[in-house]
């Protein structure tokens, strides 16, 4: 950062505490990752430079050779790694490729059938907040009260009722296998075009640890940076030829300008990352390391809602354990060191600022090294601090036992 130290010291300095703060605590928070060296390199390139309206080979502007090499890599990859006829990898964000998706199949005012927020849906699944729901009319499904699953029956009785234009699976807080081809089954008998938002558990599906949801939807949207370790970014994938060629233009020029070559520079790489066998083995440590996680805050009396996880996060219904809230939580965990979110559980009674649970995930925490044994300690030490607030006792022991889990496993040494 020689550069950056000598002419900008403020903003320097800003990047340095934060790469402090990522050092100095244990990173929980489920759609969160650490890039690699490689990704980072690609994302600070000179390729930020560039203007490239258009696609590959068919651009608005000269001088794209180069960048044309970079987005083809990353297109390639994108399918080979998800076993896609199409891939879009310009979207700036997540929020962007469900824009664009839902702009590709659905009209405004068409009726849109997605996962409710409180339930552990994505706000540009429906909420009144955001475009989808300022756009779009919006039916809102969840998850089943006692079993806390997503009610696949109710999902079929609104899709009947409702006759949207598309569904919307996939979620930001939602523990288990979710059944594509179930989805597909409904959405298709009522002429509904199934959206899949596979964000979260992206990761997941390029090694086969979760159901991939590519033979089944008409499109799928993800971010590149949870699970799938890359670049902060969107992609959109679809087998349908005539979809492709919506979506490429609702992403640009419906909804973006200029694509930032340097991010699918990262975008690339990542997928290069996610294509070589290390990266299996780093999915099925996630899974372990989240069960491991949930192992330890159960023996702490926490409950898990779902009662566990078949991916990569946990959400905890912290009212079992003495009515906590997910902010108290969350406030005290960042006290010694373990970084979570508080979040909304199922029936949830609070606003969504102050809320009954917090969500856990293991990608972040896989990526730094930490090992089945260590996630499991880590989870009792979550319930240790959640079931005794306020206890400066607790507060010094887990601190202390924090920082050493945290210096065994030193981030990016060669910043
Ligand atoms: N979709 C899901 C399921 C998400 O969980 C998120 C973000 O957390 C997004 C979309 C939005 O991604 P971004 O923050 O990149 O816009």
């Amino acid at each position: 950062y020689e550069h950056l130290v000598a002419s900008d010291p403020e903003v320097f300095a800003a990047v340095d505490n934060e790469l402090r703060r990522q050092r100095s605590s244990i990173e929980l928070i489920a759609s969160e990752n650490f890039v690699s060296m490689a990704v980072m390199e690609a994302v600070g390139s000179p390729l930020t430079n560039k203007y490239a309206e258009g696609l590959p080979g068919k651009r608005y502007y000269g001088g794209c050779w180069a960048v044309d090499v970079v987005e083809d890599l990353a297109r390639e990859r994108a399918k080979r790694l998800f076993d896609a006829g199409f891939a879009n990898v310009q979207p700036h964000s997540g929020a962007q490729a469900n824009y664009a998706a839902l702009a590709a199949l659905a009209q405004p005012g068409d009726t849109i059938l997605g996962m409710a927020l409180d339930n552990g849906g994505h706000l540009t699944h429906g909420s009144p907040a955001n475009f989808s729901g300022k756009l779009y009319n919006v039916v809102s499904y969840g998850v089943d009260e006692k079993t806390e699953l997503i009610d696949m029956d109710a999902v079929e009785a609104l899709a009947r009722e409702h006759s949207p234009k598309v569904i919307i699976a996939g979620a930001s807080a939602y523990p288990r296998i979710i059944d594509f081809a179930r989805f597909a089954e409904i959405a298709h008998a009522v002429g509904a075009y199934l959206m899949v938002d596979m964000a979260h558990i992206a990761g997941l599906v390029a090694t086969g640890r979760h159901p991939s949801p590519v033979p089944h939807a008409d499109v799928v949207t993800t971010t590149t940076h949870k699970t799938l370790r890359g670049p902060r970014g969107g992609l959109i994938l679809t087998n349908d030829p005539d979809l492709a060629k919506k979506v490429d233009s609702a992403v640009f020029p419906g909804s973006q300008g200029g694509p930032l070559e340097h991010v699918i520079a990262g975008k690339a790489v990542a997928f290069g990352e996610a294509l070589a066998p290390e990266f299996a083995a780093y999915t099925d440590a996630i899974l372990v390391n989240a069960r491991a996680l949930g192992r330890g805050m159960e023996s702490r009396g926490l409950r898990l809602v779902s009662g566990g996880t078949d991916n990569h996060l946990l959400l905890v219904d912290l009212t079992a354990a003495g009515d906590v809230t997910g902010k108290d939580a969350e406030r005290a965990l960042d006290e010694v060191g373990i970084t979570v979110n508080k979040n909304t559980i199922p029936g949830e009674k609070r606003s969504p600022f102050v809320t009954s649970g917090i969500r856990v995930g293991s990608a972040a925490a896989t990526t730094r090294g930490f090992s089945e044994r260590e996630c499991e300690r880590i989870g009792e030490l979550i319930g240790d601090v959640v079931t005794n607030l306020g206890d400066e006792g607790v507060t010094e022991r887990v601190s202390f036992e924090v920082r050493e889990l945290l210096d065994a496993h030193p981030l990016y040494p060669e910043l």
